[in-house]
């Protein structure tokens, strides 16, 4: 009988596999897929290294540089190359470049939001005013959406909030808790009331500089790749679908597809609408909290084209669609300025990101709409050499209002249960290493 079984093979359950073996553990991880990884997956096609979900992660969050540490990897860390960073917004059809001093969707700097194009007169004098305002002791839960609208109004939630988070989280602002996607502005307000103050004081608290994303050489699936081979010898492995969960005198019995097995812990870092329904056998209540988060599909389109074909025509690290303005396109990243050892000399790679909405939509018919709008917003009229489509189903929690009391139930209700332990992008952040540190936190946790 192994003592630990992790259930999902992306980062969180390779995280969790990986320091479960470092306390001299031997985990079994089930995974339904033949790949490990999850949505981590890089393809190289034709040359270029693709990445169909994530391509790097935030570097100001430190789990996943101490994962790649202990990897070893440390070498192959490379940073976004920020001196050509520069965003476009899309503004009736037409790319604005974000102006310099935002953090977020929050202005820093006076001159370049003067110069913007991006917001009317009305919004520009909001944001400068947004400085004078005063601690708010006890806010009640907001909104992504009202958060933003009260401190810079609804243009401010338009063609910033919405827009950024939507790369992230693939949500709605009017629906995701500020105090789940955005606390630390939350807590910001608290204490300076402007959300411009607060953010200029982090600034200068700030130690560390550098580039705001990493990404591997190898690109992001180099790291779910090093942990297995890593792991080799060290864990076993299962590929199968894991059913339910239950107790047992041994600790709990894990029902799968095929088979029937029994451990005295359980880490579960699957999505936390396939972890309801895992645990509504053992724990009615547990199941249905964890089956009220909701997740959001994404699909990501990468087209390949010679570099002489775009020459001219891109220009930064890509651009954003806002809602009010989107037809398929959520967002594109121009992958040769944003990351080097992507894509080799003479061509160029586009990564482009369509709303959940675009998940059940012919292939055919999304790589058209795509052109088109390419097409009408940067005057690329070339087919590319090549495309290739990802389709991720139901992979984007969405952290709505009420999220945190939820989680705090959930943990809550995890305690009943000694030896189960929960972990993934549903929980305490979406990110990459949000997940690696909530698996490292559930290995650290004691039973009971
Ligand atoms: C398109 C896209 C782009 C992203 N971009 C970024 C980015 O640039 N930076 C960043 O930090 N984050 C990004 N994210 C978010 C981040 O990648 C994910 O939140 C994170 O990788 C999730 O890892 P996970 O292991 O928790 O879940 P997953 O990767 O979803 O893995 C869960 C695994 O569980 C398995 N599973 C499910 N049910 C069962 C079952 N019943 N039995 C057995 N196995 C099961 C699944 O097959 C899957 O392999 C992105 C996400 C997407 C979709």
């Amino acid at each position: 009988m192994p003592s630990h079984v992790v259930i999902g093979g992306g980062i969180t359950g390779l995280a969790a596999c990986w320091y479960l073996a470092k306390a001299g553990h031997r985990p079994l991880l089930i995974e339904k897929e033949k790949r490990l990884g999850g949505v981590i997956r890089t393809d190289e096609v034709e040359g270029c290294l693709v990445e169909g979900g994530p391509d790097s992660f935030l570097a100001s969050k430190p789990a996943a540089m101490e994962l790649i540490r202990e990897l070893g990897l440390e070498a192959d860390v490379i940073g976004s190359n920020d001196h050509q960073r520069v965003t476009f917004i899309v503004k009736n059809g037409r790319l604005v470049p974000m102006p310099d001093g935002l953090a977020m969707m929050v202005p820093t700097q006076i001159m370049p939001m003067l110069k913007s194009p991006l917001f009317s007169w009305g919004t520009k004098v909001r944001m400068g005013l947004e400085y004078f305002r005063r601690p708010v002791e006890n806010p009640p839960e907001r909104s992504v959406a009202q958060l933003v609208r009260e401190h810079y109004g609804q243009e401010a939630v338009d063609y910033l909030a919405e827009p950024l988070l939507a790369g992230v989280y693939g949500g709605d602002p009017e629906e995701m808790s500020a105090d789940a996607v955005l606390a630390m502005f939350v807590a910001m307000e608290k204490k300076y009331g402007s959300l411009t103050k607060g953010t200029l004081a982090m600034r200068a608290q700030r130690t560390s500089t550098g580039p705001l994303f990493r990404t591997l050489k190898g690109g992001m699936e180099q790291l779910t790749q090093t942990i297995t081979c890593q792991l080799a010898g060290k864990m076993d492995r299962c590929q199968d679908e894991a059913v339910a969960i239950r107790k047992s005198t041994f600790g709990f019995e894990v029902q799968l597809k095929r088979e029937r097995i029994y451990a005295e812990n359980v880490f579960v870092c699957c999505p936390a609408t396939a972890a309801g329904g895992l645990l509504r056998p053992m724990d009615d209540r547990l199941g249905e909290l964890l089956s009220g988060i909701r997740y959001n599909s994404s699909v990501t389109l990468a087209l390949g084209y010679a570099e002489a074909d775009v020459e001219g025509k891109i220009k930064g690290f890509g651009f954003l669609v806002p809602k009010v303005e989107r037809k398929r396109l959520a967002a594109c990243t121009f992958v040769k300025t944003k990351f080097d050892h992507r894509v080799p000399p003479a061509k160029a790679l586009l990564r482009c990101f369509l709303g959940g909405a675009a998940i059940d939509v012919p292939e055919e018919e999304l790589i058209r709409d795509v052109l088109a709008e390419l097409r009408d917003l940067l005057g690329l009229t070339v087919t590319p050499m090549f495309t290739r489509l990802t389709r991720w189903r139901g992979a984007m929690a969405q952290y709505g209002l009420g999220h945190k009391q939820r989680v705090a139930e959930i943990r809550e209700r995890t305690q009943l249960h000694p030896g189960l332990y929960l972990a993934g992008n549903a929980y305490e952040g979406i990110g990459i290493p949000d997940c690696i540190r909530g698996a490292k936190d559930a290995v650290a946790r004691p039973a009971g």
